[in-house]
């Protein structure tokens, strides 16, 4: 079946877009962690209709799929598919930016546009209007990120929030358009996203339902005045009364920004990689020796940055709010604009004059989570995860290729302080229990919850290091579980523990027998169909 499923893909895509050479579908089969799932075949449709006919063939020949956009999914998995044997289907060709407006403030894509694309595109028409970025890279799809419910950091952070009329690509071939978009020549197709009747959107991210081939993205028009800030907390304790004070000013609406709030763990793997020498080749990075780097490198045991957006006055406004709330609770806060950031580049110790504060070290940091809260994307980040690689950092990053170790468990919490000691209590001691840093950082995404991201980073060339960290990852993934602590995203190691019971999970599984009886789109992707039940290693909620 295979065999002939490939001669067909062949004859609507041309012989050079079905990849099938050993080392391509390798290098597609590896994540950053331990995978095992075979790729018999990579598939790359450049339109809607070509999408439509791959996915024909797959019905017919009951071969599984797996849609990717930019495949940058980096630490949840990668490229590799959920399940073994799914055919790949790279959609990194379809990079066309179908529709564009200033006045409204949108942007309409197709799934192969990256952020560094459309953030260029923008440039190029000097437009007034920010995209939102995450801290992924360049490279990385608007589209893939928000179907995942990925964020950034600016008032639009939430990526699916600030998104409209999907067009999706059935199992069947059928397409399919959300919201106001169905119907045909309608005016307010990428402006109102509900349409009319049940709103179907949320059914095709997090799922397995259809391939997404376009979506509208809402832009933000670059306010009058911007000022990012930056603050540190020496006290180790100091992370509730923090999240605590920064709560009201994200319910009333002065920060509108995505907050982040990272430890110690956090900015030091984003300034340089792991000391080596200093720890004597042993690791985890002990408690005293993280004291004693951050009180050298001036950071703090938790660090924070965010931006007011507003007019001159909100932001003078927002400015004496964020200072009253943080004063007493912070050890060192810092407004920073474009003007302070660039003298602070240009003469590092200079800074340190002006704000008594030496950014010098940390400027590295600074500067694209600057930009990031302005929507600039950037690679920088992406630095961080060499963390634990005892080889230089390379000029063109890959961690699949590299071997660098990361799995990433994403809890979300209400915005309480004492949800974020909780779960920065319990991943701490298991993380540095197993032999791992517990890097840890907080986003405050919306007015009343917050996403903890626990990085398990390690070198995967270490012999054993792949196991220790999935066994950490399963300890932390249930430990939180019981908490109450449930992830906003899975990484592909997990979806198939999820436990798919309820009348939510059989909803869902109806839908998919429905629409995919077969079965052939992302197997194991969130939704099972129902036919096989997984383990039930992870309790889910359906009340
Ligand atoms: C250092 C670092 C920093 C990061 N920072 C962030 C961050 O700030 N915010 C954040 O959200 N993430 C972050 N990430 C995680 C990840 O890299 C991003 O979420 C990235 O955007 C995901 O890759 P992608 O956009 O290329 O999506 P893809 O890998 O293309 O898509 C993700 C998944 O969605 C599904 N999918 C993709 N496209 C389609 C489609 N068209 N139709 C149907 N299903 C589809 C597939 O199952 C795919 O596996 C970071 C990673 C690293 C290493």
């Amino acid at each position: 079946m295979l065999e002939q499923a490939i001669l067909a893909w062949k004859e609507v895509l041309g012989p050079e877009h079905v990849v099938r050479d050993a080392q391509s579908l390798q290098s597609a089969g590896s994540a950053t962690f331990k995978t095992s799932q075979q790729i018999p075949a990579i598939i790359r449709p450049s339109t809607r209709a070509e999408v439509q006919e791959c996915l024909r063939i797959a019905t017919r020949f009951e071969i599984p799929v797996y849609p990717i956009s930019g495949g940058k999914n980096w630490g949840y998995g990668s490229r590799v598919p959920v399940a073994d044997g799914c055919v790949l289907m790279e959609l990194a060709r379809m990079n066309q930016i179908l529709n564009f407006s200033e006045e409204l403030g949108y942007v309409t894509l197709e799934p192969g546009v990256t952020q560094g694309q459309l953030f260029d595109f923008l440039q190029e028409r000097k437009s007034g209007l920010w995209m939102d970025a995450t801290g992924s890279s360049r490279e990385a799809s608007m589209i893939g990120n928000t179907l995942e419910r990925g964020f950034g950091h600016t008032p639009y952070g939430d990526h699916f929030a600030n998104v409209c009329g999907f067009e999706v690509v059935l199992p069947s071939g059928e397409i399919l358009e959300t919201g106001s978009a169905r119907f045909q020549n309608n005016c307010a197709a990428e402006v109102y996203r509900p349409g009319l009747g049940p709103s179907l959107d949320g059914l095709f991210s997090q799922s397995n339902f259809g391939v997404v081939t376009r979506m509208t993205f809402w832009l933000m028009p670059a306010p009058e005045a911007f000022q990012a800030f930056f603050f540190r907390c020496d006290n180790e304790d100091a992370l509730p009364g923090v999240i605590d004070a920064l709560r009201p000013l994200r319910l009333n609406g002065t920060l509108r920004s995505a907050i982040h709030v990272g430890n110690d763990y956090k900015v030091i793997s984003g300034i340089q990689q792991y000391p080596w020498n200093e720890t004597n080749h042993t690791t985890p990075l002990s408690i005293p020796l993280i004291r004693k780097l951050r009180k050298e490198m001036k950071f703090g045991a938790w660090n924070g940055s965010g931006a007011i957006c507003g007019t001159e006055a909100q932001v003078r406004d927002g400015r004496r709010l964020v200072r009253a709330a943080l004063t007493g609770k912070v050890t060192k806060l810092q407004f920073v604009n474009n003007r302070l950031l660039a003298l602070g580049s240009r003469f590092a110790g200079a800074s340190k004059y002006l704000t008594g504060w030496d950014l010098s070290k940390t400027m590295e940091l600074a500067k694209p989570l600057f930009g990031l809260l302005q929507g600039v994307p950037t690679d920088k980040p992406l630095a961080s995860v060499y963390w634990r690689k005892k080889t230089p950092i390379p000029e063109v990053m890959d961690p699949d290729r590299d071997g660098c170790g990361l799995q990433w468990v994403a809890p979300v919490a209400p915005l309480v302080g004492s949800n974020a000691q909780e779960l920065a209590d319990i991943s701490s001691e298991i993380l540095l229990r197993h032999g791992f840093e517990p890097q840890l950082s907080y986003t405050l995404l919306t007015e009343r919850a917050m996403i903890c991201i626990i990085s398990i980073a390690y070198d995967r060339d270490v012999p054993g290091e792949d196991d220790r960290a999935s066994a950490c990852y399963s300890e932390l993934e249930i430990s939180l579980d019981a908490r109450g602590y449930v992830p906003y995203r899975l990484g592909i190691q997990s979806m198939g523990k999820m436990r798919l019971e309820g009348p939510y999970a059989d909803l869902l599984s109806t839908i998919k027998r429905t629409l995919d009886p077969a079965s052939i789109l992302s197997p194991g992707r969130y939704v099972s169909d129902g036919k096989n039940r997984p383990d039930k290693a992870l309790r889910q909620h359906s009340r």
